[in-house]
Formats: structure tokens, sequence, C-alpha cells
């Protein structure tokens, strides 16, 4: 789960970080009271989306103009016209695909007077298993360019997870960002409280970009990146109390209702499948046939017939597909089950795409004869290569 900007920044606050003052506006009035309430000469005004880039981005309306979604007004008039020119408009940054996104909430700063900008961020590193720090005094621009580029300008320092936070960890990451005398003590003061947080929080990203360091040597948060790990969001209400739902696909929120693990993709071939590891086959095949997967999505070993239904669901509601793949190992859930959920659901949403169905496993066998005996137009199938050739062919012709 992400959370906006300004949220990450009240958040890394509370765990005494350096950030600027600023407040969070929905409409060009109040932003000009949340400019009012900060001190000038300078402001900050940012669209909050889910994704970076901003500064660089565009809208793709007229009335926004040409900057992008991160500008700097000289006044509190100059701050509520750019908030009303963003609010409403669509951003269109590199991460925000062509589409862009549409802005809901603009954060309006105080605007910090910048010398260096640099690159920090926390992470899991699944190779090492431990947090590892990832830093660069090339921060600011886009990170990517800088690590196909010049990557012996990346620094990855690891925490050892029995040890925890030490200040010489905090030092390692000064001395790979430049810094020393009183920058090197706040870096270390801050590196702490960033990894309480990340440890706290069950972050599985906190990205800053740029941290900065002022004109009157301060460092300071700029930008504010988080993302947590879904898995741990139970111990965590206040986290979750976050949660904007316009910036999700609606198809993922109506799948996190039924548990289902469900991530959208840009192909055509709508896939149902149970176990992470047979989903990702089943990928793989549909794209080795020539077909691209509009879906990544796995019901779970003990899913039920309303769950089945619900995936059902999900799938055909994306106008993107073109042709569905069912394909489900019963081991604690039954063939006969699937079966079942599936008819429903068809039964229910109607079919307008073709459905290639492969079940193996437990009571296979009344699995199939359900589906044969249903009269429905399923295109039944024996493997997994039998499945994903006769989908492939049913959409491609
Ligand atoms: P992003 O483009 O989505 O990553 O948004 P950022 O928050 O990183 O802002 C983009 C850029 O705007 C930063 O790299 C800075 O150069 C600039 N910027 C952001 N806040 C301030 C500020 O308070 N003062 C000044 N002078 N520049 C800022
Ligand atoms: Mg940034």
């Amino acid at each position: 789960m992400n959370i906006h900007e300004y949220q990450a920044k009240a958040l890394l606050k509370s765990f005494s970080a350096p950030v600027s003052d600023g407040h969070m506006a929905l409409n060009a009035r109040e932003a000009e009271a949340a400019a009012k309430m900060l001190p000038g000469p300078l402001w900050v005004v940012k669209a909050q989306i889910h994704a970076g880039g901003r500064g660089k981005g565009h809208f793709k309306e007229e009335r926004a103009g040409e900057a992008g979604g991160v500008r700097l007004a000289r006044s509190v008039t100059e701050a509520r016209e750019m908030a009303n020119q963003m609010l409403g408009s669509t951003l269109v940054t590199k991460q925000t695909g062509e589409d862009g996104k549409q802005v809901q909430r603009v954060y309006i700063e105080d605007g910090a007077d910048i010398e260096r900008e640099l690159y920090l961020s926390l992470l899991v590193d699944r190779a090492t298993s431990r947090v590892a720090f990832v830093c660069s005094t090339e921060g600011g621009m886009d990170i990517e360019g800088v690590a196909a580029e010049t990557p012996e300008k990346i620094h990855t320092i690891h925490v050892d997870p029995a040890a925890g936070y030490s200040a010489y960890v905090g030092r390692r990451i000064a001395a790979a960002l430049d810094l020393d005398g009183d920058l090197l003590k706040q870096c270390v003061k801050l590196m702490g409280a960033l990894y309480t947080a990340f440890v706290e929080k069950d972050m599985a990203l906190l990205e800053i970009n740029p941290l900065i360091v002022t004109r009157s040597g301060k460092l300071h948060v700029l930008d504010a990146k988080i993302g947590f790990d879904d898995n741990a969001l139970y111990r965590h209400p206040d986290v979750v109390e976050l949660r904007d739902l316009t910036e999700e696909d609606p198809k993922e929120i109506e799948a996190s209702k039924y548990d289902l693990s469900y991530v959208a993709l840009d192909g055509d071939i709508g896939c149902m499948v149970n176990g992470a590891g047979l989903a990702m086959s089943t990928m793989d095949i549909i794209k080795l046939y020539g077909a691209e997967p509009a879906n990544f999505l796995d019901v779970g070993g003990g899913a039920t017939e309303e769950k089945v239904a619900a995936a059902f669901k999900i799938i055909t509601s994306d106008p993107k597909v073109k042709g569905i793949l069912i394909n489900i190992f019963g081991g604690i859930m039954k063939c006969d089950t699937i079966a079942e959920g599936v008819i429903a659901a068809v039964k229910e949403v109607g079919l307008s795409v073709p459905l290639v169905v492969r079940l193996e496993g437990t009571n296979v066998e009344k699995g199939k004869k359900i589906i044969a005996e249903s009269g429905l137009d399923v295109i039944p199938a024996d493997d997994l290569d039998d499945a994903a050739q006769k989908i492939v062919k049913a959409v491609k012709g």
C-alpha cells in the first residue's frame, strides 16, 4: 500500500525527521488558506498523486499551464492560482503511464533553499534478507538514469538485523554522501530515525529523493515516498487509515475485499489461477504462445465458490480482456467446487469472450463433468500447454 507525499512527511515528522511545514488542500480556497499559514517568501505547490517524477511531468489540460506538478510560488495569490490549475487536471509523469493521473489533492509547502540534492532510500533487500540504505550524491533527478549510466555513484549499505542500526551505519552513509562536520552528525541521527520508522511501520520502501542540504547547512527531507508491506497492514490500523482508494485500480480494490491476489496488467488474456507459482507459469506460457496476460490473479489454495465467482467478475469487468483462461489445480480446493463457482459466475455475469478451463487434481472428473453438462460455451483443456494454445488461438484466431 502506498501513501501520498504529505502523509509520508507527517509520518516521518512523528519520528522527528526534518520536513518542511505544509498543508494539504482539496480546492483553491483551501490552498490559499494553507499558503497564508506559511511565512513565505517561497511556497511550493505539489500535486499529490501516487507517482513520482511530478516535477518533470506535464498536464494534459491547457488550463493547467506549461509547468509540471511541482511549482515554486512567490506569493499567496500565485500559490492559489497554481493549485487551482493543478486540481482536477491530469498529470502525466514517467511513472503514471500515458493516461496520467487526475490531481485531487495538492500540498502547499514552505519553500526550502537548496544547496545540494541527494538520493536516499531504504528497502528490504531480498538477496541479503536485510534492510538496505541506498544512497547517492546524485539526487533530485531520475535515479534510474544514474543507476544505468554511473552505477558507481550509487552506494548500498546493509544493516545487520541482529545488531540493528548504529552510528557506524550512519557514518558510512554520510561518507557515501560526502557529508562531514555537523552534517555528518545530522546524518547519523536522521538515518537512525528513518530506520526506526521503516522497521516499526513495516515499510517495504522509503524513498527520499531529494534529501537536501539547505543553504543554512541543514539536512532536510524534501520529497518522500512510502510503500508498506501489505501483509503487515493488519497491525497498523493508523496506516490503513491513510489509504486513498481513488489512487488504486478499482479491480484491485475489489480483489482485496475477497482476499484475492490480483495485479492488473496490459495484455488481453484474463487469468484465474490458484497458487502464485502456477499463476506465474500460466502467464509465462501465455507469452510463450504469443499473447499477453491481462492480469495476475491467484485465488489462493482454499478458495470458496464465492471467491471464484468474485474473481471471475473482476476479470470480466476489464474491457481489455478478450479471452479468459482458468487454470486450477485442485488440491485443498476441489475441482468440482471450482466448476460450480465458474458456472455460477458465468450464469450471473454472462460470457462474451472465449473461456478455456483446465482443471487438474482432486475430483477432476467430477469437475469436468459439471462443466461439460452445464450447457455453457466453455472450451475444455487437458494440460497447461493445451490450455494456453487454445486460449491464444481463440483470441488471436
Ligand atoms: P518529484 O518530481 O515527484 O520527485 O517531486 P519532488 O518533491 O522531488 O520535487 C521535484 C524537484 O522540485 C526537486 O528535486 C527540487 O529541485 C524542486 N523542489 C521541490 N521542493 C522545493 C523547495 O522547497 N525549494 C526549491 N527551491 N525547490 C524545490
Ligand atoms: Mg522526488
